[in-house]
Parts: structure tokens; sequence; C-alpha cells
């Protein structure tokens, strides 16, 4: 699934080629990817003008003059890909939009067709599914307002990390990828984290998405950005898919256990649990 990073990258080569272009047509060819809230509005998209591209945790908005955007989640396998016409459209292309005095249709692929569509407005999106209910921005951050998000949490930090309403952006491969950069056990309760580890933890988030961004997102199976090309940061993960390599940092034997049914990856050396009452 594209997380922050990859999310991150596809909206940076969005804005750097629609913004400012005026929308002439869009073509469901899929009716199942769009969300029912505001699908009305889908009928006054020609005409609109690209006015922002921006991200918020793994969403995607395109905010439009005339006071609409569209928000698009790629959920497991969506991509957002700037294409040629003539360029060949398989049977996953779900959704195309066409600009004025543009050779490329921005298309919406999803094999799994897990991902969705809304078209809502814009002065209200902060406040209407899927965005209400998101937690902060990673990036945006400072350490005091990250610190307290861990007052009272009892959920152990790989399930914190991965809950969209505590911090917006993260899943799996990040998660894992935070929870080894920082050197804590991802079944660890978030109350029982002292104040240098949650430093240190809030140290690593920054350093590990910086760092993927950056390398422009992990590609592991279908992640593209909008011009189709694949990310490099899936060359530095340190513990994320490597059951039984050895870690980086000691040698051990990378271990996989289950937490909340997804797969989770870290050094039980490097990453050993806190046997500390979480008072
Ligand atoms: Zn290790």
């Amino acid at each position: 699934m594209p997380e922050l990073p990859e999310v991150e990258t596809i909206v940076r080569g969005l804005r750097r080629r629609i913004i400012g272009r005026t929308i002439s047509s869009c073509r469901v060819i899929e009716t199942r990817i769009l969300r029912k809230t505001g699908i009305h509005n889908l009928e006054k998209l020609t005409g609109c003008k690209v006015t922002a591209v921006e991200r918020r945790g793994k969403l995607i908005l395109v905010h439009l003059s005339g006071g609409l955007s569209l928000v698009f989640h790629l959920k497991m396998t969506g991509q957002m890909l700037l294409a040629l016409p003539q360029e060949p459209r398989d049977k996953h292309t779900h959704f195309l939009i066409n600009f004025r005095m543009m050779d490329a249709e921005l298309r919406f692929r999803d094999v799994r067709k897990f991902g969705f569509i809304c078209c809502l407005e814009t002065s209200k999106i902060f406040t209407e599914e899927p965005l209400k209910n998101l937690g902060p921005e990673p990036l945006d951050l400072e350490y005091g307002a990250f610190s307290e998000l861990f007052v009272g949490r009892k959920g152990r930090l790989k399930s914190l990390l991965l809950n969209q309403a505590f911090l917006a952006g993260i899943g799996n491969i990040y998660a894992d990828e935070i929870l080894f950069q920082a050197g804590l056990n991802p079944l660890s309760p978030g109350s029982s984290l002292s104040e240098k580890e949650i430093f240190r933890l809030w140290q690593a988030m920054r350093t590990v998405l910086h760092e993927a961004i950056k390398k422009k997102g992990s590609s592991l199976r279908d992640y593209r950005d909008a011009e189709g090309r694949k990310g490099n940061f899936q060359h530095l993960h340190k513990v994320y898919g490597r059951e039984s390599l050895p870690c980086p940092g000691c040698g051990t034997h990378i271990q996989r256990i289950r937490i909340g049914g997804r797969s989770s990856f870290f050094c039980p050396q490097c990453q050993r649990r806190i046997s500390r009452s979480s008072s």
C-alpha cells in the first residue's frame, strides 16, 4: 500500500504537471471506485482549473477552482498515472481526467479496486469523511506535540503507528522501519515509553520518512509515481520484508510476527521488549 512517502512523491509529480491546467473532460469507467458523497459534483468538473495538489495522510487532494476538490485514496494497489491518450490503457484503469492544452491524461488505475475517489466541496473537506478523523501529519509535529500523543495510550507501538487517527500516513513498511531505527519493540505499549524513547521515536520517524521521500518511496509490487517510475527506498529497508536475514545492526536474524493481523519485522536483539511498568 502506498504510504506517506509514496503519496508525497505522487503529489509532487502531479503538482509539477497539472497545477493551472483546466479540466476538459473526465470519464468514469468503473463506478465502484466512486464514493457516493458528492457524486453529483463530478458533473461540474469540466472547465474547473487545478489550483493546488496536496497530501493529507495517504490521501491525494486535488483542489479546483469553483470550490470543489477531488480526493483520491490509493489503498492497496491504486496508481495515479499521467499517460498519453495513445498509450495502451488496461482494464484496471477506472477513471480518466483530460486537460485543455495538455497531451497527457491523468489515469486512476487500481488492480484490486479497494481505492476510491470522491468529489467534495473544498470548504467542507477537512470536516467530512474520509478526512475528518485523520490524526496529525507526522512531519508537521513538533516534539512536544508528538510526545503528548503517547500519554495514556496502552496500545502496542506498531498498532498505534498504523492507526490513522493517531498519526496519518504511516503504514506497515514505515512503521517497521521507524521502530527499528528507534530501537523500539513493536509490541511495547505506547504509554510505557520513557521521554528519551519517545524522542528517539520522533527522530527516527522524521529520518526514515524524509529519507524515503528523498528516494521517491518504496516500490515492492505496484507502486509507481505519476510518471510511472519506481521508487528506490525498498533497497534501503533494514527490517521490512527481511525475515531470517541478518540485522544490519547486529547480525541477529530478523523475525516476523503478526500484530493485529499484519506482518511485523523486527530485530529481537536491537529492539528488545521494555519490561518497565506503564505507570
Ligand atoms: Zn539487530
